[in-house]
Order: structure tokens, then C-alpha cells, then sequence
């Protein structure tokens, strides 16, 4: 679960999160939509201290990550990523990508981690590309390794940064599938995407940002079918 409170985050004198305030329940998805340079890529990027807040309040799990004395480390193990560039190392397999942070962060054994590797190829729906390289898999395969790398993590949250915008349009679907899944297996995820279909499919709830604030949040039903305020209005009509 994750809790925001009044978060504020600054770039010297750009103010780019203004008061940001909400909670994502454990099972819940939440999509956080909203036009480029609204702060949605720095709002992921507090959730797990990529970026230090400002002022406000973080908490993942029940850690309080803007507590001083927090373990961010420890935290961070516990909330997986995905972005929209995958981050593969390119001179590592997909199983070597997939097993690489088990070994080092978590201190698994190889035969252990080699297992749960493959599982989580396997559930993404690219174990027959195990012994591939990242410059030998199509985005849509390279993202999902990327995916089932956060997984191999047992994260209890899982965060994603558009995770399809730099994919061809006809590997977008691959991947919104495994996220899809993912959501009905219960996983809590926190997902900006354009992905309309998406968030108004598999979303609890759906956060539009607009210069560093919320505008309007709600169930998709209202914020994506019957948007009140006039810039969701602006912003969907350039998106849908
Ligand atoms: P997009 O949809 O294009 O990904 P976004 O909503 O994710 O946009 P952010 O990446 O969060 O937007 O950026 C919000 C603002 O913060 C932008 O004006 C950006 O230039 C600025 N910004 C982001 N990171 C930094 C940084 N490290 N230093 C300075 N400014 C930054
Ligand atoms: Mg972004």
C-alpha cells in the first residue's frame, strides 16, 4: 500500500509537485494520467526515492520513506519499477537480466534464482527467450523481461512509468496483457499511462495530474467517461 501526503517536490526554483494527496489500498491499481510536464514521472520517482520529496510524506508498506532514519534500501526492495525505456543490461541474457539483482540485492542462490527467473519469464510469456539478448527481442519482449525482473523481486508494489509509449503500436497489447494479468492476481500497482482503454479497464481508481496538483481523481467510470473538470475534459479530447 502506499500513502501520499502533501507531497512537494522542487527542482531549484520549478515547483513541480504542489500538494500532492492520495492512498493506493494493497490490490488496488491505480493510473495517474495527465498531460507531459505535469509531474507524473517525478510523483513515481518519490514513491520510491529515485527523487527526494521536497516536504510531505511518503509511505510504502508502513515504512515512512521521508523519515530520515528509514531504510530506504530495505523499502525499495519491496516496490518494483518498470519505465518506459526497459533498462536492460544489453550484454546480459533475459535469464541473466532476470537473475542478476536476486544474486546481488537479495543474496539468493543461483540454482533459486535460476528458477524464479525462468517462473517469472515463463509468466510473462517469454521463457523461450531466456537465453536471448536484449538487442535480440522486439520492445514488447525486452519490456516484459523488464516486467518479470521486478517480479523475480516478490515486490508487493509495483510501479510503472509508461510502460508501453516507446513501443510500435502492434506490441503495446503484449503488454498491457501481462499488466492486466497481473492486476487480477492481486498485485498493487501505482501506473501512469495514456492507455485509456487501460486505466478505464483495470483501474480502482484514476489520479489526472495538471501543473504538479491533482485536478481530478475518482473511479475511471467518472474521471475518463464523465470527466467534470474542464482541463480533464482538454486533456482527454487530445488523447482518446
Ligand atoms: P511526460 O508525460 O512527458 O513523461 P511527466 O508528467 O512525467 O511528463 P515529469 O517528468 O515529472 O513530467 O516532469 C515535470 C517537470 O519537472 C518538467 O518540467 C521537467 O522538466 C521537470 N523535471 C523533471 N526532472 C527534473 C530534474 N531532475 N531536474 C530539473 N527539472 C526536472
Ligand atoms: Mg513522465
Amino acid at each position: 500500500a502506499v500513502e501520499i501526503r502533501d507531497l512537494h517536490k522542487s527542482f531549484g526554483a520549478l515547483s513541480v509537485l504542489r500538494g500532492i494527496d492520495f492512498t493506493v489500498d494493497p490490490g488496488q491499481v491505480v493510473c495517474v494520467i495527465g498531460p507531459s510536464g505535469s509531474g507524473k514521472s517525478t510523483l513515481l520517482r518519490c514513491v520510491n526515492m529515485l527523487e527526494t520529496p521536497t516536504s510531505g510524506k511518503v509511505v510504502v508498506n508502513g515504512a515512512e520513506l521521508t523519515d530520515p532514519d528509514c531504510d530506504i534500501d530495505a523499502c525499495r526492495r519491496t516496490v518494483g519499477m518498470v519505465f518506459q525505456q526497459f533498462n536492460l543490461f544489453p550484454h546480459m541474457t533475459a535469464l541473466q537480466n532476470v537473475m542478476i539483482a536476486q544474486l546481488r540485492v537479495l543474496k539468493r542462490g543461483k540454482a533459486d534464482a535460476e528458477r524464479i527467473a525462468r517462473e517469472n519469464l515463463e509468466k510473462v510469456g517469454v521463457g523461450d527467450k531466456a537465453d536471448a539478448y536484449p538487442a535480440q527481442l522486439s520492445g514488447g519482449q525486452q519490456q516484459r523481461v523488464a516486467i518479470a525482473r521486478a517480479l523475480a523481486m516478490d515486490p508487493s508494489l509495483m510501479l510503472f512509468d509508461e510502460p508501453t509509449s516507446a513501443l510500435d503500436p502492434e506490441l503495446v497489447g503484449d503488454v498491457l496483457a501481462v499488466m492486466r494479468k497481473l492486476a487480477q492476481d492481486g498485485m498493487t500497482m501505482l501506473v501512469v499511462t495514456h492507455e485509456m482503454a487501460f486505466a478505464r479497464d483495470v483501474a480502482d481508481h484514476v489520479v489526472f495530474m495538471d501543473g504538479g496538483v491533482i485536478v481530478e481523481e475518482g473511479p475511471p467510470d467518472r474521471v475518463i467517461g464523465d470527466p467534470q473538470h474542464p482541463r480533464t475534459r482538454t486533456f482527454l479530447k487530445r488523447v482518446l
